[in-house]
């Protein structure tokens, strides 16, 4: 078997950079990324066979662990019957049917096949309906790479954004709109100033994607009662926490009333899936019911819904929760606590199923600029030292942690204690 060095090499050969996508190719924290050989429960091992326990889950939806049992004999039952129609099936009305009973700001769902699709769409159709261009989202929140939404902050409150990409037209960053993450008040005067011009606001319940920080008190509610109040929507991009936080998504579990909703990642079991939904009259605008055009090949694809609907009956099972929220908190709390024995500055924040470590002074992260005062020299280190370990956490310390149901006790354990060996090697 190749090494993953001798691998990355030949992938940087025709592959630019040698990855599919960017934050696979360890550039923030440096080295050679892990090429994965198979994975299961909650390991991936490598082309030489060294087994890590896995807190990426290949950046989320690995919800119940890799290579769970329902879904692949899901997956090969449904390939047997052939690979894709493009005619509707009765798969795709089975895993709506099941989407719109347990989310609760949906009534209708359009399948996609990415979450960068779904918010894309989302927005395209909160334009149409609302008739105005402006969108708002917060720095430090990530919905995919459209071009209305790879914008970031220009340079002071209340200024428009800029590219965050050469090629993406300085015309549609005039449209975004981009605020601070858990100010209420900085969203309360970016309404009072432009609410007539915007079409929606857009975000993560909880982010995941600036490490993982989770609403302030008040904020989404605040996101609410400016939308209702200005007319412009509400879309909770729920590509990352649908279904980690309980069945219900993070907007079951914060109760707020969203008006479109994006969900990726877990939805698809593994497989290429997206989806975006919400109240019945505006997802009536949709083609072919109404004028606001969105297609796809693939969407809908029957082996993905198998996967999907596979998964939605694995997680909807009683009592299939309340141990993975436990886990997550003994994770974060036996980090904390291994990290202030060995005298490090670091915090954790967990959220359902979502967790973060920073290594900071402060007690509370709660945005972009404090998740980048972060000493992230450390970060680089100790990943390094965890992926030595046999941990495989995101190669980036701007990244969520995600926990699976396969998790153990004992990987755990086996976490914390190489996380106290990375702690002691810094302070020695
Ligand atoms: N929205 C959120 C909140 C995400 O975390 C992501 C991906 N990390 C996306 C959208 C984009 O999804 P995809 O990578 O499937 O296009």
């Amino acid at each position: 078997m190749s090494t993953s060095q001798e691998l990355f090499e030949r992938a940087r050969q025709h592959i630019p950079g040698g990855v599919n996508s960017p934050v696979r190719a360890f550039q923030a924290v440096g080295g050679t990324p892990v090429f994965v050989d198979r994975a299961d429960r909650a390991y991936i091992y490598d082309t030489e066979g060294k087994r890590y326990t896995d807190y990426v889950l290949s950046w989320g939806p690995m919800l119940m662990g890799h290579n769970h049992p329902a879904v692949r004999e899901a997956v090969i039952r449904q390939s047997e019957k052939g690979l894709s129609f493009g005619t509707p099936t009765e798969l795709e009305i089975q895993l709506a049917d099941r989407i719109c009973e347990i989310m609760p700001g949906m009534d209708m769902v359009r399948m996609v096949n990415s979450g960068t699709e779904a918010t894309m769409s989302a927005i395209r159709l909160a334009r149409a309906y609302t008739g105005r261009d402006t969108i708002v989202k917060f720095e430090g929140c990530y919905h995919g790479h459209s071009d209305s939404l790879l914008i970031k902050a220009g340079s002071g409150a209340l200024t428009l954004g800029v590219p965050s990409s050469p090629g993406v037209p300085a015309v549609l960053a005039d449209h975004t709109m981009t605020l601070t993450y858990n100010d209420a008040e900085g969203v309360r005067r970016a309404f009072a100033e432009h609410g007539d011009k915007i079409a929606c606001i857009i975000v993560e319940p909880v982010a995941g994607n600036m490490n993982c920080i989770p609403p302030a008190p008040g904020f989404l509610e605040t996101l609410r009662e400016v939308c209702t109040a200005s007319g412009a929507l509400l879309i909770l991009d729920e590509v990352m926490t649908g279904f980690r936080f309980g069945l219900h998504g993070a907007q079951g579990h914060y109760g707020i009333d969203s008006d479109l909703t994006t969900l990726g990642k877990v939805i698809g079991g593994g497989m290429p899936v997206g989806a975006f939904g919400g109240k019945r009259d505006i997802m009536e605008q949709i083609a072919p019911l109404g004028p606001v055009y969105q297609a796809g090949t693939l969407s809908g694809n029957p082996i993905a819904m198998a996967a999907g609907l596979a998964t939605m009956e694995v997680i909807s099972a009683e009592g299939f929760y309340d141990p993975l929220f436990q886990r997550t908190q003994e994770l974060c709390n036996g980090l904390e606590a291994a990290a202030r024995e060995e005298g490090i500055a670091f915090t954790t924040n967990c959220a359902g199923t979502m967790f973060g470590g920073f290594f900071t002074d402060a007690a509370h992260i709660q945005n972009y600029t404090q998740v980048m005062a972060c000493d992230t020299q450390r970060f680089n280190r100790f990943f390094h030292m965890m992926l030595d370990a046999g941990v495989y956490l995101a190669p980036a310390s701007y990244e969520a942690g995600f926990m699976s149901s396969a998790h153990t006790d004992e990987d755990i354990q086996s976490t914390v204690e190489a996380a106290r060996a990375a702690f002691a090697r810094f302070s020695s």
